[in-house]
Order: C-alpha cells, then sequence, then structure tokens
C-alpha cells in the first residue's frame, strides 16, 4: 500500500469480501459488521478501494453513515430466512455444492436482471445482433466496451448486480468498437453515444482510446457521453493515476473535434464532492472543454432527504456542473431495504428544488427509467375527492410521446412504474405504448 501525507492510495487496488480483516486493521469497521458483510456479499456484490474507506466513509457514524451504507452490504438487506440459511452454511467454502445452490435461489428471488433492458434493446444488422450496443431512444444509442464493465467500488443499490458476481452474461459486451462503428454508418439518426458500463473509466487511457478515436471518424456522431462514478469512488483517475494526464489529453481531441464531450457523473451524495482531490479531479475534466452533467438514484439510508438533495445539486452548481436527473430506485436486489415510495420521492424532489437557486433547476425528478420510457413524477394532484401522480415521458421509444403528460391514480406506497395503473383515456399510442409497446424491438 503506497500511502500519499493526504492518507490517499497514489495506486489503485480494490478490496472484496477477501480483504476485510485488512480492512478492519485499517479502519475501526466493527467485527458484527465484518461478519455481515462476509455472510450478505456471498450472495451480493462488494468491493471498496482505499479512497472511499479513508476519505468518504464517516466512521464515526458508521453503520449508519450514508457512504458507509453506500459501499457496505448491510444486515436487512436479505431477508431473514435466507439470512438464517447462510449463517448456517457461514463455514462451509464458497464452492461446496449447498452453498452455491443457496446462492444461487437467494439471488434468483432478488430479480436479477430488471427491465430486460439486455434482451430488449439490442440492435440487429446485416450480421446479427451487435454485442455491447443498446438502441432505444432514436438519437442514442448505449455502449458497453468489455473492459469496462465493473467499477472503483460497488454500490449496493446498483441494478446490474448480477452482472459483478458473475451471474449475468457479459457477453454482451463489446471487444472492440469495430460493430458500433458499422452499426453507426447503416443509422445517421444516432448522433449520441453514451459509453457506460459499470464504470468506462476503469479502463486504462490506452484501452479507452481504442474505444472513442474511431467515433472522431463518425461524421454523424456528435455527442459523446462517458457514465461514471470515478470523481467521486476514485478520482485520482484524473489526478494522479499514471495515465491521468493521457485522459485529459484524449478529452481534449475529442473536444478539439468539435464534438460535445459529456461526463454522466454518478454523485449520491455531497460529501462525494468534498474532497480536495473530487474538486481537484472535476476542475481538471472542465478545462479540457468536457461538460459533467449529475445523476442519482434517490436511495433509502443514503440520501432519502430534501436536504442532502438540495446540499448535492448546490454543490453540483457550484463546481461547475450541471445537476440532470433524480432517478427512482429499480425493483432488484436488496430493494426492500432502500426503497422510497413515489410519493414520497416527489415530496423529497420538490422540497430539495424549491431550495435551489435557478442556474441548478436543471434537474429532472424523479425519474423512472422503465421499458417504456423515462417517466418523470411531476407531481401529485388532487382534484375533487381524487388524487393521482401527474407524470411525464421525458424519453419515449416513440418519439412522438417526448413530453406527453398522462396521470395514475395515488397510491401511498407504490415504488415503481409496475405499481401504478396509468389512465390514458383515448389516446390510443400512449396505451398502446404503455402496455405493449416495450415488447416490441426498434425496428430500423
Ligand atoms: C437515459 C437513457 C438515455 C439518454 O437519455 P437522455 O434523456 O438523452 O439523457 C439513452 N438510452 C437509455 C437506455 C437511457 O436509459
Ligand atoms: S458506479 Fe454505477 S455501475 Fe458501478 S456499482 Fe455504482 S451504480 Fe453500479
Amino acid at each position: 500500500m503506497h500511502l500519499t501525507a493526504d492518507g490517499t492510495t497514489t495506486r489503485f487496488r480494490a478490496y472484496g469480501p477477501r480483504q476485510l480483516d485488512e480492512i478492519a486493521r485499517r479502519h475501526p469497521l466493527p467485527d458484527a459488521a465484518r461478519e455481515t458483510v462476509r455472510l450478505v456479499s456471498r450472495v451480493l456484490p462488494f468491493r471498496v478501494n482505499e479512497y472511499v474507506l479513508s476519505e468518504l466513509v464517516d466512521w464515526t457514524q458508521a453503520p449508519d453513515d450514508p457512504m458507509y451504507q453506500l459501499v457496505f452490504p448491510q444486515h436487512g438487506m436479505l431477508d431473514e430466512a435466507d439470512t438464517a440459511v447462510l449463517r448456517r452454511l457461514a463455514g462451509r467454502r464458497d464452492g461446496d455444492p449447498e452453498v452455491v445452490a443457496a446462492v444461487r435461489a437467494i439471488r434468483e428471488r432478488l430479480n436479477p436482471h430488471p427491465g430486460g433492458q439486455q434482451e430488449l434493446n439490442v440492435p440487429r444488422d446485416d450480421s446479427g445482433t451487435v454485442p455491447g450496443l443498446q438502441h432505444k431512444y432514436r438519437e442514442t444509442v448505449l455502449y458497453f466496451p468489455g473492459q469496462g464493465q465493473t467499477c472503483h467500488t460497488y454500490c449496493t443499490y446498483c441494478f446490474r448486480w448480477a452482472q459483478f458476481v458473475g451471474d449475468a452474461d457479459l457477453r454482451f459486451a463489446a471487444r472492440g468498437p469495430e460493430g458500433l462503428i458499422r452499426y453507426l454508418r447503416g443509422h445517421p439518426d444516432v448522433s449520441d453515444v453514451l459509453v457506460t458500463g459499470g464504470d468506462p473509466m476503469v479502463m486504462t487511457t490506452e484501452r479507452l482510446r481504442t474505444h472513442l478515436e474511431p467515433l472522431l471518424d463518425a461524421p454523424t456522431v456528435r455527442t459523446i457521453r462517458i457514465g461514471t462514478k470515478s470523481p467521486a469512488y476514485w478520482p485520482q483517475r484524473f489526478v494522479s493515476d499514471a495515465d491521468a494526464d493521457d485522459v485529459l489529453r484524449l478529452f481534449e481531441r475529442v473536444v478539439g473535434s468539435g464534438r460535445v464531450l459529456a461526463l454522466l457523473a454518478h454523485f449520491s451524495h455531497p460529501r462525494e464532492l468534498a474532497t480536495p482531490l473530487a474538486q481537484r479531479a472535476l476542475e481538471r475534466i472542465r478545462a479540457t472543454g468536457a461538460v459533467v452533467y449529475c445523476q442519482a438514484p434517490l436511495i433509502g439510508h443514503v440520501n432519502d432527504s430534501a436536504a442532502t438533495w438540495s446540499a448535492l445539486w448546490r454543490a453540483e452548481l457550484a463546481a461547475g456542473l450541471v445537476p440532470y436527473y433524480m432517478f427512482v430506485a429499480r425493483d432488484t436486489g436488496p430493494h426492500a431495504y432502500y426503497r422510497v415510495p413515489l410519493t414520497r420521492a416527489v415530496d423529497i424532489f420538490q422540497d430539495a428544488y424549491r431550495d435551489l437557486p435557478g442556474l441548478a433547476r436543471t434537474v429532472r425528478g424523479p425519474v423512472m427509467s422503465t421499458t417504456v420510457g423515462k417517466i418523470v413524477v411531476d407531481g401529485v394532484e388532487q382534484i375533487a375527492q381524487e388524487r393521482y401522480f401527474r407524470l411525464r415521458l421525458l424519453q419515449a421509444r416513440d418519439p412522438r410521446l417526448v413530453g406527453r403528460p398522462f396521470r395514475a391514480p395515488w397510491s401511498p406506497d407504490a415504488a415503481w412504474f409496475d405499481d401504478l395503473r396509468p389512465e390514458t383515456g383515448d389516446d390510443e399510442t400512449l396505451r398502446a405504448a404503455l402496455t405493449t409497446g416495450f415488447r416490441t424491438e426498434v425496428a430500423r
């Protein structure tokens, strides 16, 4: 371990369940918490690094500390019966057939593949499906480089958790950009490529370059986005890693080509923006001409208060970033542990939003990214004796539906779109989209 004077590591190293004792030697991780992580991480992914442990977690507040909740698997994420099974098997090896079977059964109950994203939106061309691509909205394709499918630290709420425990089929990811480039040639409507993961910024600059540079020869691509949590989880990527300067030069090249380069930065809590290293990373990124848009889900135990979101959006604005989306968490993994009912999500969003200066009111939310499209809950309205959620499609597979408002009867504990019964009146296009529309492939 190389530590600098301010306690940050100079080289990235991931800690997993096998390094729990090492973590406990360096930080005041209570024995009981260590056992919980050992147990739960047999089912759910656990990965952290020294920067998160020493700069983000407030150990005096653990286990209630939001950063601790963000990265450490918790008691309560699995139900009592499953926890009891794991406890009974605690002494056995990972490869023990009974352990393997129990772990698989528990994971299967945690809805490991929400929304059918990977199967539904994979485009085809003349040579078959194009691995590593999803094309859901006309102007944007998602691109999953195969070497960027992990993260510097895992969030306990991640909807891609199945991929990190090796349960999801990783063949969907792209080994190289050839398929993407071919697809873009046949689809000039696509102006926006969103490179995502995992976290593409776990790749070396050399590797990232092989995925990004070919896009600069695709004239129809005007915007390149990179979805990343690295400014929060490993800001060294842009400051002190051996190839930190190189990645900034790569960003400058993209910007210099006349394209918009946007980092879609995932910030869950204002503390992630508060360290000098994070501030430095963001300054350096912005100096390349890249724009930083910010998004995160609303998560119980992590950021479920208006004060937290108000502070987060203000910190983003102060750092020159653009608040963009507040998401509703998907129904997967330990969802029961962190779910926030929609009606509370609306209150939190609106209370925080009202508090903001105008320039930070670029944020939209709470947004559900569903098979139908991105649906924002604009509020709760009362008509005579009835209460409704006011909903609106921010993004839709069918471009005619973008911006379309609709409503659904209010419910105190609905926490996802599936829990609602939307009213579509006599709008057939909307009705079809909300019921069967999500079953149709993007055919072009
Ligand atoms: C959110 C999202 C996009 C981008 O939508 P914007 O509103 O342009 O940010 C693209 N594809 C998928 C699948 C998405 O979920
Ligand atoms: S950074 Fe994103 S992809 Fe990685 S664990 Fe967190 S939510 Fe999942």
